[in-house]
């Protein structure tokens, strides 16, 4: 079935660079991307076409790392770092699911709020909990969201209340990944929630299994200092952070690392070779203290990176936040550190939209032979100095819009709002 959409179209192609079509036509046969051009081919003359008037069709977002089971207490808890912000905030909050009636309430809003702000792909932390793990999924399918969710495995320095044994920690695994098979576009990926909640053998044992099912990893890097000397003493043996995850075979081809923040020149390496996602979580880091990560130094060196709410670590949902979260980050870090070169809002959005999505295999902006993910966000109500060009409305929109003025989502080829 042939579907046009006509409206002002903006991609991001490749980093830093925007591609602009002003009265373009997308076309989509079942879906997925035929053709993008300025006017309507002579084929499509008789077809009818969805005119989105002046509105911008942008990509959609990818919230490539996010915990679900903390979205109840998003904005609050800001007051310590880290590993104390876990003990007195997170673990709490991820123990309540346990309770199947309150992950089906508390997801069901979490899908819901995605969809509104225009993120259509994520890869997810859900809790330990394997039930609370299936809602979710069920969940975000139900939405029409596409992505990786992992059950959390945490076999040591957890609470009496959220932590599980070396051996509950794989059966709960296995009987998790046996029921996965329901989902069509939300996948598992293996989730060690980072190397001080993982035990050796568990380590071990999800190195393993990774390799035997062929499933995707994720985890955290080099967030915070504390963080880093605690796996220094965990693993005397290794000299980086990123070595305790590697010797477990948990260091792979789009294996997902969040955070980065003090990654040095050699981890950086490392990640560019195995062809490790790094995810930038601009607010997290700053509201629990981590850190200015070297985004730019990492794109000059040629790492893949993509962004992330991190919620509840950070406080916003919406991705144009994280993404004027990660420019805003760029420049304190210029200012206070490097001087490097700060992030523009063309590369906030190709961060927040095209980097993402290729880990689903996705090519560049809206490229031809992709199911579409697209947002449309009418930007009339957002007072203007008058004629603006599309790189103005782009940044204003990134700035300025909220959920209402993104009027239509589209995802996997489908519209969702
Ligand atoms: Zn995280």
């Amino acid at each position: 079935m042939t579907t046009i959409l006509r409206g002002n179209l903006i991609h991001a192609p490749a980093l830093g660079q925007l591609e602009c079509l002003p009265g373009g036509y997308l076309i989509l046969e079942d879906g997925v991307i035929a053709a993008l051009c300025s006017r309507l081919p002579e084929q499509y003359q008789n077809s009818p076409v969805i005119d989105y008037g002046d509105a911008l069709i942008l990509q959609s977002f990818a919230d490539c790392h996010l915990h679900a089971p903390q979205y109840p207490m998003v904005g609050t808890g800001m007051d310590v770092t880290l590993l104390d912000w876990l003990q007195k905030y997170a673990f709490p909050t991820e123990s309540r699911f346990v309770d199947g009636a309150y992950a089906r309430q508390v997801y069901h809003a979490l899908a819901r709020e995605l969809v509104d702000n225009g993120t259509t792909r994520v890869i997810m932390f859900s809790s330990l909990h394997t039930d609370a793990t299936l809602i979710l999924m069920d969940e975000l399918e139900q939405a029409g969201l596409w992505g990786y969710v992992g059950k959390v495995n945490m076999d040591r320095n957890g609470t009496p209340q959220l932590q599980e044994t070396t051996e509950e920690s794989q059966r709960e695994t296995l009987r998790w990944l046996d029921a996965c098979g329901q989902f069509h576009h939300i996948k598992p990926i293996l989730t060690p929630r980072f190397t001080p909640s993982c035990t050796d053998a568990l380590m071990a044992w999800l190195g393993r299994t990774a390799a035997e099912r062929g499933l995707y990893i994720q985890s955290h890097l080099s967030e915070n200092d504390r963080e880093i000397a605690w796996v220094r003493e965990l693993h005397p043996d290794c000299q980086r952070y990123w070595e305790s995850y590697a010797k477990y075979g948990l260091w792979a081809d789009h294996t997902v690392m969040a955070h980065c923040v003090h990654s040095d020149a050699q981890e950086r390496l490392a990640m560019r070779e195995a062809n490790v996602l790094c995810v930038h979580c601009p607010d997290s880091n700053i509201n629990v203290r981590s850190g200015l990560a070297p985004v730019r130094t990492m794109l000059n060196e040629g790492n893949w990176v993509a962004l992330g709410s991190d919620i509840a670590g950070g406080d916003h949902l919406h991705m144009m936040d994280v993404i004027t979260a990660a420019v805003r980050t760029s420049k304190l870090r210029s200012l206070l550190i490097d001087g490097s070169e700060p992030l523009t809002a063309a590369d906030g959005y190709y961060l927040g939209t095209t980097a993402g999505h290729r880990y689903f295999g996705a090519g560049a902006g809206f490229a031809v032979g992709d199911a579409l993910h697209a947002i449309v966000v009418d930007d009339s109500g957002i007072d203007t100095m008058g004629n603006m060009n599309f790189t103005d409305r782009l940044e204003r929109a990134l700035y300025r819009a909220k959920s209402e003025q993104i009027v239509a989502v589209w995802a996997g080829g489908k519209q969702i709002k």
